[in-house]
């Protein structure tokens, strides 16, 4: 990377940090982290607003992870019904639930490769976990990551994986974590997937689309 491309990433980082803050609070409620590991399995294609007011009474009702690994499959459909996707979801949940139990002593555990292996848990959710619950430097590509990365000029792919190994070149690790909030924050309000407004943006000054 040029000398002056890193100084254009710095800029566009330091004023999400002005804009936003630099505290970053996961949009998923959650007390534990197989709490946060369950909803984040919901909210493949589900707004984070829905997945907490499913989770409210969710949690309530199946209060340890042992509840989930022993939970009827049509019963839990139900609960989740509304998350969409939720026979697929409630098969997952009870798998994965199971396999913490059975293999991990009930403990989620920090590794990739490990978080892998859990029933409906790719990179992404893994990168999660491994940000929000052990801070590990770790990048989550989602949609909004996949979009505004490639409109910032970030990179140019569109495969989750390969964004997610270009952002690990572009990135200091000290904004790994952070840059997926501020991304989900700036997309939900000013870069929208329909229309974004370039014309209030604080980014388009460095925004390589506005750019070009
Ligand atoms: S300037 Fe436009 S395209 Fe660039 S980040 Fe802002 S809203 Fe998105």
């Amino acid at each position: 990377m040029t000398k002056k491309e890193q100084d254009r990433v710095r800029k566009i980082l330091a004023a999400l940090d002005r804009e936003y803050g630099t505290d970053y609070k996961c949009y998923l409620d959650h007390e534990s982290a197989w709490q946060l590991l369950i909803a984040t399995i919901l909210s493949a294609q589900c707004t984070d607003a829905r997945v907490n007011i499913i989770t409210k009474d969710l949690f309530q009702k199946y209060k340890t992870l042992e509840d989930f690994a022993c939970a009827k499959q049509e019963e839990l459909e139900q609960d989740i019904r509304t998350a969409g996707f939720y026979k697929n979801k409630a098969k997952n949940i009870i798998a994965c639930a199971k396999r913490l139990v059975e293999v991990y002593g009930g403990e989620v555990p920090r590794a990739l490769e490990d978080l892998t292996t859990l029933a409906g848990v790719g990179r992404k959710t893994a990168n999660v976990i491994r940000g929000n619950v052990y801070n590990d430097p770790s990048i989550v590509v989602d949609t909004h990551v996949k979009r505004i990365s490639n409109k910032l000029g970030f990179t140019k792919q569109q495969d989750p994986e390969k964004i997610e190994y270009e952002l690990m070149e572009v990135l200091p690790k000290d904004h790994w974590i952070i840059y997926n909030i501020h991304i989900i924050r700036l997309g939900r309000t000013i870069c929208t997937a329909r229309n974004p407004k370039c014309g209030e943006c604080f980014l388009k000054e460095y925004c390589k689309s506005v750019r070009e």
